[in-house]
């Protein structure tokens, strides 16, 4: 039987909620516990998949194939444990549910209402698998009074009410703004925030106050006071250089004692924090720096790339250099010479996007790549882009092109080197799509095994021929050009197990240029860095050192 923590935010939005909770996930397991993480999302889509990376940052995806939101990101790179479609629950996913089972007549004839249909829907999901660990965070978007939120509010209230005493707690996180006139934090909001819960019947145990600066013992009292909160358990979360520093913070500060705590475990089995003392020295304690260029569409929002800016932490961590990430959009060389935008990077890298705005700027970008010898990583469109660009410019198709584009424009333009993949294996099952589907969670999603060549570079980068990565797309590399490529000396690296769909390219007399159909970037963790992104960056060290 699992405890639960249930994670809430007030005052402001944005204040690290996700962070807090991945960084207390970590620290239960340094002290020996297991634990997995779930985020509740109020907003009514029923997944994430169908917003616009610039209004929702990135979307994260399961082995399981779901489309969630970008914390449980956060949730795998500071636990290792592996995120399911189950831990990604949304009011449309909650409302989707509970309407397929009025509509089937399941719930007999009652009038269907928010409680108890919609709160006990919540509640089912928040229990999911609670047998396999020791603790499971749940953690709530957005901020306490928001209207969406309300249901979620109430289903947790009731599921701590129905549980046995102890084995349910609160942790809310607020802000703690500074007055610079006179010089003081203020803990009004907070209590505001804390009357806010306790007037939906919801009482913290555990205050995280994020904070510009220190916070003195006689405002920590005043805010134990006020918040029915004991002193030991408000804790303090100040800015931090890099994320990956938090586990350690949030332990000097007393978080995972104060969670044990308020959970009455005791003696607390001591935390073996070796892991994250070796994250944060090589972190810090780096030998040099690459540049590299992240040539994309969505370069406004960082968060809309946040696994791959990982990712390249995580392969700078690898390597003990640091890595700085530009933002190049490829939309300004669509029509013009991309080498003035591109010079001086010490590798460029291709993410995956939807949509043909920007793609002759990618492919320009993997051109540049390629005759320059700079090292190249191209993730999903990122691959794709680069495999017309060897058809465009060395296998002599001039019209090659993806099939997602003339779709787009309604007209045909382009040979479809890329086409729209219809059918597919996913295990021993064939799966169908069509170009009419609904348009969320109808691509090639979630993990697939890949065969890689022995002897090619990527089968040494991995040091394996046997692979699984996660995918999300819709469009595929057409076998049928294949034999003119590989003429070109394009090397089909990595195929599905059937040998159908092209997984990974790569140029076999470049010093290091990769195109992977899949996102590597979702599996990379500070404490074990993605080979593809480790190798990538030791590529653009080596590059750096020639010039
Ligand atoms: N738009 C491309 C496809 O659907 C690539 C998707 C991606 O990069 N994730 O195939």
């Amino acid at each position: 039987m699992a405890r639960f923590i249930f994670i809430t935010g007030g005052v402001v939005s944005s204040l690290g909620k996700g962070l807090a909770s991945a960084a207390l996930g970590a620290l239960l397991q340094a002290r020996g516990f297991t634990v997995r993480l779930r985020k509740l999302d109020p907003y009514l889509n029923v997944d994430p998949g169908t917003m616009s990376p610039f209004e929702h940052g990135e979307v994260f995806v399961t082995d399981d194939g779901a489309e969630t939101d970008l914390d449980l990101g956060h949730y795998e790179r500071f636990t290792g444990v592996a995120a399911r479609a189950t831990d990604s629950i949304s009011s449309g996913r909650i409302y989707t549910n509970v309407l397929e089972k009025e509509r089937r007549g399941d719930y007999l004839g009652k009038t269907i209402q928010v409680i108890p249909h919609v709160t006990n829907e919540i509640k089912d999901w928040i229990a999911i698998g609670e047998d396999e660990v020791d603790f499971m965070l749940c953690e709530i978007g957005g901020t306490v009074g928001d209207i969406e939120g309300l249901p979620f509010f109430e289903a947790i209230r009731q599921f701590s009410h129905e549980r046995p005493k102890g084995e349910c707690i609160l942790m809310h996180l607020t802000l703690l703004p500074y007055l610079a006139a006179s010089g003081e934090l203020k803990t009004k909001p907070t209590q505001h925030s804390v009357k806010e819960l306790q007037s939906i019947g919801l009482a913290p145990d555990i205050l995280v106050c994020r904070s510009e600066h220190p916070i003195p013992e006689r405002e920590r009292e005043k805010i134990a006071l006020f918040c029915n909160v004991r002193k030991e358990h408000v804790v303090a979360a100040y800015d931090l250089s890099s994320i990956y520093e938090a586990p350690l913070a949030y332990h000097r500060e007393g978080l995972d004692q104060a969670v044990l705590d308020a959970f009455g475990i005791s003696p607390a089995p001591k935390p073996n924090l070796d892991r994250w003392h070796d994250v944060f020295d090589r972190l810090t304690n780096t030998d040099g720096e690459v540049n590299v260029a992240i040539v994309g569409k969505y370069t406004q929002l960082e968060d809309a790339y946040k696994s791959i800016k990982e990712a390249l932490t995580h392969g700078g961590m690898a390597n003990r250099v640091k890595v700085n990430v530009s933002w190049v959009d490829a939309e300004v060389f669509d029509r013009e010479d991309a080498a003035p935008h591109l010079e001086g990077y010490h590798a460029i890298l291709v993410p995956g996007g939807f949509g043909e705005r920007g793609t002759e700027g990618k492919i320009k970008a993997a051109q540049f790549a390629r005759e320059r010898g700079i090292p190249y990583l191209g993730i999903c469109l990122g691959m794709q882009m680069a495999v017309i660009e060897a058809a465009r410019n060395v296998a002599g198709v001039a019209t090659a092109g993806s099939e997602e584009f003339d779709h787009e424009a309604g007209k045909k333009r382009f040979e479809p080197v890329v086409y729209h993949l219809k059918e597919w294996v996913q295990g021993n099952q064939k799966v169908k799509r069509k170009k009419t589907d609904a348009k969320g969670g109808t691509m090639r999603l979630g993990a697939y095994d890949a065969v890689l060549k022995k002897g090619s570079r990527v089968a040494g980068v991995y040091g394996s021929l046997a692979i699984d990565e996660r995918h999300r797309h819709r469009y595929e590399v057409d076998t049928k050009y294949r034999e003119p490529l590989e003429e070109a000396g394009l090397c089909f690296a990595g195929m599905s197990p059937d040998g159908k769909l092209p997984e990974i390219v790569e140029w076999a007399d470049h010093p290091w240029f990769i195109g992977v159909q899949f996102h590597p970037e979702l599996k990379s963790k500070p404490f074990d860095p993605h080979p593809l992104f480790a190798d990538f960056v030791r590529a653009a060290v080596e590059t750096s050192r020639l010039v």
